[in-house]
């Protein structure tokens, strides 16, 4: 709309300048005109005094020439000659017949012309010279007491004007057929231009807006308070943008975006402004629509910059994670991971610098009371506005149920301990590290006496007490690194990194001994347990965990044979 603006201004300013040229000209004929016509000139002050005639005719640009009845050329101006030579390469002379210094078409024609006027008509017509020039020419006849002595030729240069008035039409166009609405005001606030959609918009006929105060459509108060100060400044030289919501007659509420722009001429005040009006209620609605939708979202919706820091948050965001969303601004999405997530959440904002959209990466926050809350992040960086839109869900309460079924999977619930498959697990793991690194390991399987004896005399649940201690003793006689879990019923199994036979033999003597020592209160007194142990080293041949568990099964078995409560090595 600017650059249309500006060129309409252009326009307005070259049409000013050439009507300030015209009316220049019409000046200066006007008190000859008042004296009569040129017939008149001619007999009265042009040839009594032909050097004032020629000094005023040879100080305009338009072309003026005289022909007498022969049709020789009797004088023309200096405009004529230059003219002439310019485009035809012709000087003409005082006495020269048009036939000899227009071409022979023209000639033919204006020697019809010049017969005309010569039987006393005059002639107004558009003339196009060899160089596509547009002339407006009158031709008539001349006068002396009743008689005509001639013929003289007026014509004006409009090629300019022509041009003008047809890029002015273009504008017109444009204007009529955008949908904006447009208008133009004069100093006075009235309507001198308005377009098909201004006046639709409002409901109104043109006749009824031209001429007519803009105050008027605007209402008074309204106008005074809002429209008045935004003219007034447009009209002190400043383009003036503001937006408005406005009840229109047909289409109600509209949500309207106004541009004042100040035309002026030059470094002339602007003796116009246009109104430039676009209808952006759609615009205005899905924007509202999408503030709702951010403010409603469960999940975290947010925008950050490619320093990280947020730029705009909802308010899930603070429901979340409890920081505000003012202390949220102030901060990077990389500060708020926490330590151990630190590392990815780097690498992941890397790659989104790069370009890359990430779906699914998961971190852990801070929340403001210092608890810790997992969330996923899905972010789609713009490389061109340098941000970042993310959608972030608060995973926290998966990710507990993910690590309760992991717990279910991989423990015994009874004890606490590893399950058999995940003892074994972790078992073909620890082997392969042995094997890569050439460490030794040792597996024990541990078998507890006469456990039926137990339960029969005490109780299941006796039984069960029994088992939990077990549990908590082996725990607490291993180390950290060595695996321990429950085989099933009351068989335990134990894997020994980075050891060796005696230092394993060591740690079976020590088992048997503390687990000996656990008392357990039962309703008859306190009883205690023995177990049997069997166990075996890794050797280079054992290139999976089975052979090394049937081994220290078969140890356990001796174990077991020999009389219990005691430990067997193969
Ligand atoms: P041995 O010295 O030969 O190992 O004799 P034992 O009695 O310990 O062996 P046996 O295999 O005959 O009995 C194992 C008993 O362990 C049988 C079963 O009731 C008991 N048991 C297995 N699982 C549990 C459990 O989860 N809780 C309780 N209380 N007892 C269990
Ligand atoms: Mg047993
Ligand atoms: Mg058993």
């Amino acid at each position: 709309m600017n650059s249309q603006s500006t060129t309409i201004q252009t326009l307005q300013v070259q049409l000013a300048e050439a009507n300030e040229k015209i009316s220049q000209l019409e000046a200066m004929l006007q008190p000859l005109s008042q004296q009569g016509s040129l017939e008149y000139r001619i007999q009265n002050t042009l040839l009594e005094d032909i050097s004032n005639l020629l000094s005023l005719i040879n100080s305009t640009e338009d072309l003026i020439w005289f022909v007498d009845r022969n049709k020789r050329m009797l004088l023309s101006n200096e405009a004529t000659l230059a003219s002439f030579k310019k485009e035809l390469e012709i000087e003409i002379e005082p006495g020269m017949l048009t036939t000899d210094f227009l071409p022979e078409e023209q000639a033919r024609y204006y020697d019809q012309i010049f017969e005309a006027a010569l039987r006393g008509k005059t002639l107004r017509l558009n003339h196009t010279g060899t160089n596509n020039k547009e002339y407006a020419a009158t031709i008539q006849p001349v006068k002396k007491n009743d008689e005509i002595i001639g013929v003289s030729v007026f014509a004006r240069d409009i090629t300019e004007i022509h041009l003008l008035q047809e890029e002015l039409r273009y504008h017109e166009q444009i204007i009529a057929s955008t949908p904006n609405l447009v208008a133009l005001l004069d100093k006075d606030l009235n309507y001198k231009i308005v377009n098909d959609a201004y006046l639709t918009a409002f409901d109104k006929k043109r006749e009824d807006l031209l001429g007519t105060n803009i105050c008027n459509l605007m209402g008074g108060k309204h106008f005074k308070e809002y429209f008045e100060p935004h003219l007034k400044e447009a009209f002190s030289g400043k383009i003036v943008d503001f937006d408005l919501w406005i009840s229109l007659p047909i289409q109600g509420r509209r949500f309207l975006s106004v541009t004042y722009h100040p035309l002026r001429s030059q470094n002339l005040k602007p003796k116009h402004v246009a109104i430039i009006v676009r209808d952006n209620t759609d615009l205005k609605q899905a924007e509202s629509d999408r503030q709702r939708i951010f403010e409603v979202s469960l999940d975290m919706l947010c925008v950050f910059g490619f320093d990280g820091h947020f730029k705009d948050l909802n308010p899930s965001w603070s429901r979340t994670l409890g920081w505000s969303t003012e202390e949220l601004k102030e901060k990077s999405w990389l500060d708020i991971a926490s330590p151990e997530d630190r590392d990815s959440s780097l690498a992941i904002s890397k790659r989104l610098l790069q370009g890359e959209r990430i779906i699914g990466f998961e971190n852990r926050c801070l929340c403001k009371d210092g608890s810790i809350k997992w969330l996923a992040w899905s972010s789609y960086p713009d490389l061109e506005q340098q941000q970042v839109f993310s959608t972030v869900r608060d995973i926290t309460n998966r990710k507990r149920m993910e690590e309760e079924l992991l717990q279910l999977a991989t423990t015994d619930p009874l004890t606490g301990t590893s399950n058999r498959r995940h003892f074994i697990e972790q078992a073909e793991t620890e082997l392969k590290r042995s094997r890569r690194y050439g460490s030794q390991m040792a597996i024990i399987m541990l078998d507890i006496d006469h456990f039926k004896n137990v339960n029969d005399t005490h109780g299941h649940s006796i039984g069960d007490e029994v088992l939990k201690r077990l549990v908590d003793c082996c725990h607490q006689e291993l180390r950290t690194t060595d695996i321990f879990g429950r085989f099933g019923g009351e068989e335990f199994a134990a894997i020994l990194v980075e050891t060796n036979k005696e230092s394993t033999l060591r740690t079976c003597k020590r088992l048997i001994e503390q687990i000996a020592k656990l008392k357990i209160r039962t309703a008859k007194g306190q009883i205690s347990v023995t177990v049997s142990l069997g166990f075996t080293m890794h050797s280079a041949d054992d290139i999976s965990i089975d052979p090394l568990l049937k081994r220290a099964d078969d140890a356990l078995y001796k174990a077991k044979n020999a009389g219990r409560n005691q430990m067997v090595c193969i």
